[in-house]
């Protein structure tokens, strides 16, 4: 065959693959670690995985997002791992990513500058917010709404609280798998809060705004009458944020007044029961304010990825296996709905000092460490869901996606390793010939 011929060939199968990958994620880079960023490679070779934030992406147009948003910025990294012609991605593109990045984690401690969970959560944050293109449905598919329900036992009152979340964070200190820790995340709790209803008998705000007024009788009987004229707006004010400092200052009292009430809030006005520590008024009240309340969390929402993290792996850390396939989450839903299967597309791991992630592209699975990237076979995978295999890692971070992962025909019955050995072979001849 001559060699013009065999290029023509090389560079027709470069465009088949390339036509069919275009819009999907591409197998996985290896990228240069920058400054002892591994913890963010991981994070990204992981999320560049997350089909449906990939592809919507790249089927966007370049200037879709806010110019200097992060949007675009993760859109340009997207592209242009997509379209690398090499290996391991070129440096400079991580270099300016790492460069947009940065202000986005303005308020991200040093110590969690190192953690691939913190930094994946605000990027994903910021990405929610850029990606909510007025007149477009945002495209970030990790937005998932909870409702966390306290139930006060003094008085039965039901507090309820709505949010809206981009990942799932279930550390805890016993459980062994991912199940375990999604069960004690959602199974019932005692807290010791505030309860919300005003006539608790426990902790209501009646009660606190009585002993309070009572107080101010018995020290001052103008302040008093001048304080019952405003009675209801300090209930109100109440209500909406328990703190009787604010309470004074905020209901238009005159300023004589407030200097009055704030000197008698610090005076030392209590002794606790049983000891003889003297309190003022306010730390008696905010002593006396929690009362034993049932927490429950539940799921209102499902999204499409799922980004949930356990406890960051330390010497005592128990290892927590996962799953790779069948995660049910329908369980945790409000209104139950049993069999809603969750597929795992990405885990970041962790061995105290260095992150690496196992990323799933076509149904095959890669390791990817840094600039080194290598296909695993799934029943190495399985055994490092299982139990690490001797990896001497720990599951750190998954992604989870919604329904049976996307794979896309080839018309090949290839073995998946060979055909990512002739893809990265196609690539790199791809970068030669243009
Ligand atoms: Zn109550």
């Amino acid at each position: 065959m001559c060699n013009r011929w065999s290029a023509l060939v090389v560079s027709m199968l470069c465009v088949g693959i390339s036509n069919m990958m275009a819009t999907m994620p591409r197998t996985p880079l290896g990228m240069p670690n920058i400054n002892l960023t591994c913890y963010m490679n991981s994070g990204l070779q992981s999320l560049y995985q997350v089909v449906p934030l990939t592809k919507g992406l790249l089927s966007q147009s370049p200037d879709y997002y806010k110019a200097g948003s992060l949007a675009r910025a993760y859109q340009q990294f997207v592209r242009s791992y997509t379209s690398s012609s090499t290996p391991i991605i070129d440096r400079s593109v991580v270099d300016v990513f790492y460069k947009d990045l940065t202000p986005h984690l303005s308020r991200v401690t040093v110590e969690a500058m190192q953690d691939v969970t913190e930094i994946t959560g605000k990027l994903l944050e910021s990405l929610q917010r850029d990606m909510a293109v007025e007149g477009h449905a945002t495209l970030s598919p990790f937005i998932f709404d909870t409702e966390s329900r306290a139930v006060c036992k003094t008085c039965g009152t039901v507090s309820e609280k709505k949010s809206t979340n981009n990942s799932l964070n279930v550390r805890s200190s016993r459980a062994e798998t991912l199940r375990g820790c999604l069960e004690a995340y959602f199974s019932k709790e005692v807290v010791t809060q505030m309860c919300r209803n005003f006539n608790c008998p426990q902790s209501g705000y009646a009660k606190v705004v009585e002993t309070f007024l009572a107080e101010v009788g018995k020290k001052d009987e103008s302040l008093y009458v001048s304080l019952l004229s405003h009675d209801e707006d300090l209930k109100t004010y109440l209500l909406t944020d328990f703190n009787i400092r604010k309470a004074v200052t905020h209901v238009g009292l005159s300023p004589d007044v407030v200097t009055k009430l704030n000197k008698m809030l610090d005076e030392q006005v209590y002794t606790v029961a049983g000891s003889d520590r003297k309190i003022n008024l306010v730390d008696f009240l905010n002593e006396n304010k929690n009362t034993a309340m049932d927490q429950t969390v539940a799921l209102l929402t499902l999204p499409q990825s799922f980004f949930i993290s356990v406890n960051r792996p330390q010497q005592d850390t128990k290892r927590v296996s996962f799953v790779l396939e069948k995660l049910d989450v329908g369980t945790y839903l409000k209104a139950k709905k049993p069999e809603e299967y969750y597929y795992l597309q990405a885990v970041v791991m962790y061995n105290g000092g260095h992150y690496w992630a196992y990323v799933q592209n076509n149904g095959q699975w890669y390791k990817c460490d840094d600039t080194r990237t290598e296909p695993i076979d799934s029943g190495r995978m399985q055994k490092i869901a299982d139990d690490g295999g001797d990896t001497g890692g720990y599951a750190y971070a998954l992604f989870y996606q919604k329904g049976a992962p996307a794979t896309v025909s080839t018309s090949t019955n290839m073995p998946k390793k060979l055909l990512y050995d002739m893809q990265s072979d196609l690539t790199v001849l791809a970068g030669k010939i243009r």
